[in-house]
């Protein structure tokens, strides 16, 4: 959510924004739905204020008893009532309009992201490690995990229906020894480790500036009032909504959780083995820290940072992306993605995003502290993907196997994987 006094005073940028993310906003609408709304408030608190001194008078012309006059003041108040009560009315509608509209304000895009349509037009920024250059037929995950009994596909889909899998035996192994690994890194650099609901209450969503964009993307569970949340930032940044917070040092948190994704709109897209399923399980970071532009950098070099270490632990070639501003979400300001290559694929996959959203995301959550003159200010998030499985396991047995079928585990992976030094 942005200021709707910055809104006025930049409705120019705000605009552009909109339109360079792809996004529907009229903001001259919202603008035009603001003024109104200040302007019926007006009316209101007027006929509010009339309301209340005529029921003084009232009272005073019955202290005096004056009981004839009373009545006339007391008849002219009620038909001021009358008048009241539709502006009142009126006030609540445009309000609704105003806020409707606010929701689908989006963030300001940085001045260094690329300006483009799609994510074709995203800019690499730096490719680090090798692509594997293979002398025999080398197979994709599926026929890897298959033959090794890692994956089972089609006991996934039997059970829950397309989009879903079973890891199993090693396969299961490897799927909770990346999870564990980038949890101990998070733990090494000082972050603090959650274990947090994954069922959210739809406010929460609309609080974190997941809804109403995505709203589409979340599962609702009948009869309850929850939804289940595609991410952990949800509930991260959710912890410290309406409150006021000591950032004299960033907050740096951690979970891992399932992840629920309906993924509507991508019919037909990836289908192939585990790229894009219902559920998976994610590492997240999220950064809470003072809202200071330099500072969000250096955050948001830092989170990219801890995904890129996690990778070069897992010895897999990957490529770092700014992302341009068609491609940027509503609430993002900055993002970079990380893709690792994906020898089936023959092209380098998405596998973490690091976004950067100065106080977009707290304002709409109310996550405030107070700077060094005592004032309270909005807090600035950012969050990245520290490790999604199982689509992480694609460049890991892709770009692993060897000519006689087996696997290599990178060594990083070895104390998590009970002794297993490869898979055959
Ligand atoms: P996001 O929260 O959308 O930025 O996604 C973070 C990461 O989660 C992506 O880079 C993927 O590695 C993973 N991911 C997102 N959606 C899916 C999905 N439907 N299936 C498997 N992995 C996913």
């Amino acid at each position: 959510m942005l200021d709707i006094r910055t809104i006025r005073e930049q409705a120019d940028a705000v605009q552009d924004a909109a339109d360079r993310k792809g996004l529907e906003l009229d903001v001259g609408a919202l603008i035009r739905a603001d003024e109104e709304r200040r302007n019926r408030m007006g009316v209101v608190e007027q006929l509010r204020a009339e309301r209340n001194a005529c029921a003084r008078q009232v009272a005073q012309l019955a202290k005096e008893g004056r009981h004839e006059e009373a009545e006339v003041v007391k008849q002219e108040a009620s038909r001021r009532n009358v008048t009241l009560a539709r502006e009142e009315e009126l006030l609540k509608q445009v309000e609704a309009e105003y806020e409707e509209l606010m929701l689908y304000v989006p963030n300001f895009y940085s001045p260094d992201t690329p300006i483009g349509a799609s994510d074709a037009d995203n800019v690499e920024v730096r490719r680090v490690g090798e692509q594997p250059q293979f002398e025999y037929a080398a197979k994709d995950h599926v026929a890897l995990g298959e033959e090794l009994g890692l994956i089972d596909l089609e006991r996934g889909v039997k059970i829950a229906g397309s989009r879903h899998y079973v890891l199993q035996g090693a396969g299961q192994l490897l799927h909770r020894a990346v999870q564990q690994l980038a949890l101990d890194l998070l733990a090494d650099e000082g972050y603090t480790l959650f274990e947090v609901p994954m069922m959210a209450r739809e406010e929460t969503f609309y609080k974190t500036g997941f809804f109403p964009a995505g709203k589409d993307q979340a599962y609702a569970l009948e009869g309850e009032k929850a939804l289940l949340a595609g991410t952990a930032e949800v509930p991260l940044v959710a912890l410290y909504g309406d409150e006021v917070l000591d950032l004299h040092e960033p907050l740096r948190l951690g979970a891992a959780s399932s992840c629920f994704r309906s993924e509507v709109g991508k019919a037909g897209k990836d289908v192939h083995g585990l790229y894009r399923v219902h559920q998976f399980a994610k590492v997240e970071q999220v950064v809470i820290c003072q809202a200071n532009e330099a500072l969000a950098e250096q955050m948001l070099q830092q989170i990219l940072g801890n995904a890129e270490r996690l990778l070069q632990l897992l010895e897999l070639p990957y490529r770092v992306v700014a992302v341009c501003t068609g491609d940027l979400s509503q609430k993002n300001y900055k993002q970079y993605d990380v893709e690792t290559w994906m020898p089936s694929r023959g092209q380098y996959g998405e596998t973490h995003s690091a976004s950067s959203l100065l106080d977009f995301q707290a304002r709409r959550s109310r996550i405030r502290y107070r700077d060094e003159e005592g004032k309270l200010r909005f807090a600035y998030t950012l969050n990245n993907t520290m490790v999604a499985t199982p689509r992480i396991l694609i460049p890991l047995l892709e770009n692993h196997q060897r000519e006689d079928g087996s696997i290599h585990i990178p060594e990083a992976l070895r104390p998590y994987m009970r002794g297993l030094q490869e898979l055959r």
